[in-house]
């Protein structure tokens, strides 16, 4: 069986150029004395802004695993497919996150739920029928998309994970443990799991919310799981996939600290965080690197309410805050990196600058082999920084 590592960590790289810098923080992290193992993820909502193929992901990973000699397993994430977007992802991809959020609350079979209840007398609780009610739906489908890979893939040829983050109301350790209960009923092997945590998930900065509880529901998720594990046979190296929405620096702490406690893996999931470093590198190495990063930042404030709009849920930006396309244009190398460079302590830093270029990644897209060839010319610049935040600001502080 196709068996995911107990640490693992999921890189987004929306214009397949930095797989080699970003396998190289794991090489880092291994010289560090922490094994982990990459997964490439693209979401199907990437692919379908920037108009790329599923194949194209692994073949930069199988690219940089070649050059870089990376002989330790690797992987390719099919992220936030369904039943309607799964098939093109079924040949490249080795991992596949089942996306059932949109099925959370829909109805279900009355007589499945109360059987399903019956079967389990150890979860009976007051709120277990509401419970029951509230994600049965949604585990028929991640069962349904499921079937529709294994019958392409085979079984034991793929890793499983189902996702349920992207959704305003987050799912509380009590209801995790149903949830595992009728994942396991359903019998989809799943290595991982991606609850939606208490607090807020914004794209590109930092979790807002209250850490002690963020702190003690992710411990009694994991203390769920491994009960899970036990008693319904689920994949013995089940583990949590955090969508980290970038960066999520405050909780990165309590994540390491109870993976030490506990003994548990993780998966941690990134994603934009690279291209806004490929932006970070290109401004860095000034000239028209730089021109061409602030021509993305104008173009994007220009269209900045069509941009928003997918991503609604998920970003805060304050109008007010934005600097205009015309102040950035006399900007410095230093300015537009300190305003964009994800560090909180530092005063030039500017959320709402970075999480609008977090979704700004479509002008780029449109930019085609200008921005691409613009990526090859300030290489150096831009592996430094994607390799650098990679490893410092996520590997060291989560797994080290
Ligand atoms: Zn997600």
């Amino acid at each position: 069986m196709k068996t995911l590592e107990k640490y693992s960590i999921g890189v987004g790289d929306r214009f397949a150029h930095q797989a080699k810098p970003q396998l190289r923080a794991c090489l880092l992290a291994a010289e560090a004395g922490a094994d982990i193992v990459p997964v490439w993820n693209k979401s199907n909502r990437e692919h379908t802004i920037i108009g790329s193929e599923p194949a194209s992901v692994r073949s930069a990973a199988d690219a940089a695993v070649r050059q870089l000699n990376w002989t330790r397993p690797y992987h390719v994430d099919a992220d936030h497919i369904n039943l309607e977007t799964v098939d093109r992802y079924i040949a490249p991809s080795d991992f596949f996150t089942i996306d059932v959020a949109a099925f959370i609350g829909k109805s279900s079979d009355a007589s499945e739920i109360s059987g399903f209840l019956k079967n389990h007398a150890e979860l009976s609780s007051p709120s277990a029928h509401a419970i029951a009610a509230k994600y049965h739906a949604a585990v028929k489908e991640a069962g349904r998309i499921y079937r529709r890979i294994e019958s392409s893939k085979g079984a034991g040829n793929f890793i499983a994970e189902v996702s349920m983050d992207e959704t305003d109301a987050p799912q509380t350790p009590p209801e995790l443990t149903i949830i595992l209960a009728m994942i396991a009923d359903e019998k989809i092997p799943i290595q991982t799991v991606a609850p939606k945590f208490t607090g807020r998930f914004n794209k590109g900065v930092d979790y807002v919310g209250h850490l002690p509880q963020f702190a003690a529901e992710f411990e009694e998720d994991i203390g769920a799981i491994a009960c899970a594990v036990d008693r319904y046979g689920l994949p013995k190296n089940l583990k949590l996939s955090v969508h980290s929405g970038s960066d999520k620096f405050s909780i990165y702490p309590a994540i390491n600290r109870v993976l030490k406690k506990t003994g548990a893996g993780v998966h941690l999931k990134t994603a934009g965080t690279t291209w806004l470093e490929e932006l970070i590198g290109l401004a860095e190495a000034g000239g028209d690197g730089l021109a061409l990063a602030k021509q993305v930042y104008g173009e994007a404030y220009a269209h900045r309410e069509e941009l928003c709009a997918p991503y609604t849920a998920v970003i805060d930006i304050e109008a007010a805050k934005l600097s205009s396309p015309s102040t950035v244009a006399a900007w410095s190398s230093n300015d537009f990196t300190s305003a964009l460079r994800h560090d909180p302590n530092c005063p030039a830093f500017n959320p709402s600058f970075r999480q609008l270029l977090h979704v700004g990644f479509k002008i780029a897209a449109k930019m085609g082999d200008r921005y691409l060839r613009m990526l090859e010319q300030c290489e150096p610049t831009i592996s430094k920084n994607v390799t650098g935040n990679i490893f410092a600001r996520h590997i060291r502080p989560v797994f080290l």
